[in-house]
């Protein structure tokens, strides 16, 4: 951030009175622009025993698979935001179920919360955001084409508690390790004897 949303002058970035954080600061108003971490919400769109993934058609990750979800925009629900992402990459209409994983994504500031949701109908295709839509069964996800470790990660707890019967909350964390390399340390908080 270079310049102040609030009037137009420059900003400069130290910790404010009061504050242990350096922030955006302008002089000219006194305006303190906090930054936060953003919040990822998506579904994990189900039909029979297949679910809906997208092969993406932007950066990062061009050309890789990953389950519809983006930023929650203000003034929507967390649910609201989750339907509207499906409907925006994979063109599909879901009805919206539970919170099924929430991870945080510290290294990039970032929350996921993806949901359970019912496909309504078999109508559904690319966005604009995506080159290709597609229903698959266990069998058939491309595990070594996933564009993002938090979805690796949910998909394979989703066909873990699948194949157990029961479905749950899942929590957890993922750090990206030191390095040049794309190397990521995982941790889920609920295990199975919570
Ligand atoms: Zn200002």
């Amino acid at each position: 951030m270079n310049f102040c949303s609030h009037c137009g002058e420059a900003v400069t970035l130290r910790v404010p009175e009061g504050d242990n954080l350096p922030r955006y600061v302008c002089d000219a108003c006194g305006a303190v622009h906090y930054q936060n971490p953003k919040i990822v919400v998506g579904c994990i769109p189900e039909w029979e025993d297949r679910i809906l993934l997208c092969k993406r058609a932007i950066e990062p990750r061009y050309g890789l698979w990953t389950l519809p979800a983006g930023f929650m925009e203000n003034g929507e629900t967390v649910q609201q935001g989750a339907a509207r992402e499906t409907l925006e990459e994979a063109r599909a209409q879901v009805a919206v179920g539970g919170l099924y994983t929430l991870f945080n994504l510290p290294h990039i500031s970032q929350v996921y919360m993806l949901f359970r949701a019912r496909l309504e109908t078999l109508d559904f295709g690319p966005g604009t955001e995506s080159l290709e839509v597609s229903l698959m069964r266990e069998d058939e996800i491309p595990w070594e084409q996933i564009a993002f470790p938090v979805i690796g990660e949910s998909l394979k707890l989703y066909y873990r508690d699948r194949a157990a019967g029961r479905f749950r909350l899942r929590t957890g964390h993922i750090e990206r390790l030191p390095g040049p390399e794309r190397r990521f340390r995982t941790r889920i908080y609920t295990n199975d004897e919570s």
